[in-house]
């Protein structure tokens, strides 16, 4: 460690106390990737503020400084959005979990970001309350990382993505100062910076609070299980509930090798091992409408071919049925040590050409994947297992995850539905936006951010935004 970063870690410990600063290599080394495992890179020094105000003192001694900087919740996404590739002082939230206030009455919530997903739910439950969206990884993944990558999860299908719940922010920009965009709640004034925020993918500045819109618990909940001897029905089962407009509130499908690895695990939820794939369906609101619903999607699936439909009211056995699908990527570590996740979203008609296309992708290549996926909103997760230690399937599994990307662009899909572009989609913005596009973003991000000091090397391909500096440069 040189002297410099030795006084920087001494500084910093001043304004954080001794537990808010890692600098010993065996402490930082945790925090080297996220769900992204073949990308890594140890942090210079990690701190762990435990408020706005330590966090906004931290940030501008880091501004000074000039070190890169990135924002850290769970560590869970899977593009290396938390991946500190440039170096610099990682930000944890780790010890930013306090749930601030619950406004029943008027249905908002407000917490530190450092907050874990399901642990607002929790918080909130005896008030007939609930955080609508529910990320797979809801019971570790924090408020902050879904903020900044705009997360999705089975139920958004229904209830929207973390947008649609996020009513204000207070956020830490680069050079230290605190925007508080929270206020007023209900009608907000002037640009949409709340708006902008989400989905910015830690580039624009560390949010350290939120204010969430809370959801009533629904009165009545039903989960159909529809069982499938054919992948291809089970998605044009999708694509019709879509097109009749049948509106639960999730639409799931996990494959045959997907069942296998749940059934095979400590998750085994009853999906049946002979089933080439299922149907995760659930619906919520008043007996009269979930009836109706759940009606329309069993004559649905049955009309592809489903064998069985099963449908369940009681808690426990939805609860089942779900902890299978949520653990669905751990029991992947069944098949293989490394997972690569990839997320693509393409229209909801031509899933089972999709589908197909991810299939055949990966045959060529000679790789295991696994289908599990919000099917409802047209979001794709193939999931490759292989082992990163071997450098020539790791090169595969790259050249299938560029193709299944292009393939999905093709068909007017986008890069991405939940897990953020982050490093891996980077080169892909540049198949999907124009340079004008790009431009404008970049500028974007530099009004928030001029140095590019955070999370820098993420989201926007640096090329592009060079050529607009350039640009403009030339222009003055
Ligand atoms: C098993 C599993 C299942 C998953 N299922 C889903 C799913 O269903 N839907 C879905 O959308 N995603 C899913 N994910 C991906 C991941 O959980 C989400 O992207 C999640 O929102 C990341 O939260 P985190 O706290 O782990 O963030 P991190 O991984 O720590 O960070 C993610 C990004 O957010 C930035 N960031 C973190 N905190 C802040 C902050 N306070 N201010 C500014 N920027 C910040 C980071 O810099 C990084 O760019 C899954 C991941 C796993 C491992």
């Amino acid at each position: 460690m040189t002297a410099a970063l030795r006084q920087l870690a001494d500084d910093l410990r001043a304004i954080l106390g001794p537990r808010g600063v890692l600098d010993e290599v065996t402490a930082r080394v945790p925090y080297e990737c996220d769900g992204l495992a073949f990308m890594r890179h140890v942090p210079d020094l990690v701190i762990l503020p435990r408020t706005t105000r330590e966090c906004a003192a931290a940030m501008k001694l880091l501004a000074r400084a000039g070190v890169p900087v990135v924002a850290r919740g769970a560590g869970t996404g899977l593009s290396g959005g938390a991946t500190p590739v440039s170096g610099g002082v990682l930000v944890g939230t780790a010890r930013m979990r306090d749930v601030l206030e619950i406004d029943a009455r008027n249905r908002f919530a407000r917490v530190q970001t450092g907050v874990v997903n399901v642990d607002l739910t929790h918080a909130c439950e005896a008030h007939g309350l609930y955080y609508a969206p529910d990320p797979s990884s809801q019971k570790a993944c924090t408020i902050g990382g879904n903020v900044a990558e705009n997360s999705g999860g089975p139920h958004c299908f229904k209830h929207g993505t973390t947008s649609r719940h996020i009513l204000g922010l207070v956020v830490v920009t680069a050079e230290g100062e605190v925007l508080d965009l929270s206020r007023p709640l209900l009608e907000p004034q002037g640009l949409d910076l709340v708006g902008l925020f989400v989905g910015s993918e830690g580039t624009f500045g560390i949010a350290t609070e939120a204010t969430i819109a809370l959801t009533p618990a629904p009165e009545v909940v039903e989960t159909a299980l529809a069982i499938h001897l054919d992948l291809d029905a089970a998605c044009d089962a999708v694509s019709q509930m879509i097109a009749e407009r049948v509106e639960p509130s999730a639409i799931e499908i996990l494959d045959k090798l997907t069942i296998e690895a749940v059934e095979n695990s400590v998750l085994a939820a009853g999906y049946p091992k002979d089933a080439e794939a299922v149907l995760l369906v659930e619906a919520e609101g008043c007996d009269v409408e979930v009836r109706a619903t759940m009606d329309d999607v069993e004559r649905i699936a049955r009309q592809h071919g489903a064998v069985d439909v099963r449908r369940a009211r009681d808690a426990a056995q939805r609860t089942k049925l779900w902890a299978g699908r949520k653990g669905a990527y751990g029991a992947m570590g069944r098949v293989a040590p490394d997972l690569y996740v990839s997320d693509a979203v393409v229209p909801r008609h031509r899933l089972r050409e999709l589908v197909r296309a991810v299939t055949e992708i990966c045959r060529e290549r000679h790789l295991k994947v696994a289908n599990v996926f919000h099917a409802g909103d047209g979001n794709l997760h193939p999931n490759i297992s292989y082992d990163r230690r071997n450098p020539d399937e790791l090169r595969r599994v790259l050249e299938a995850g560029d193709e299944i990307m292009k393939v999905c662009i093709a068909a007017g899909g986008s890069l991405t539905g939940e897990h953020g572009v982050g490093l891996e989609k980077l080169s892909g913005m540049e198949w999907l936006f124009t340079r004008d596009d790009l431009a404008a973003q970049c500028r974007v991000r530099e009004a928030w951010d001029p140095m590019v000091r955070l999370n820098p090397g993420k989201t926007l391909p640096l090329r592009a935004c060079m050529e607009t500096r350039t640009k403009e440069q030339t222009r003055s």
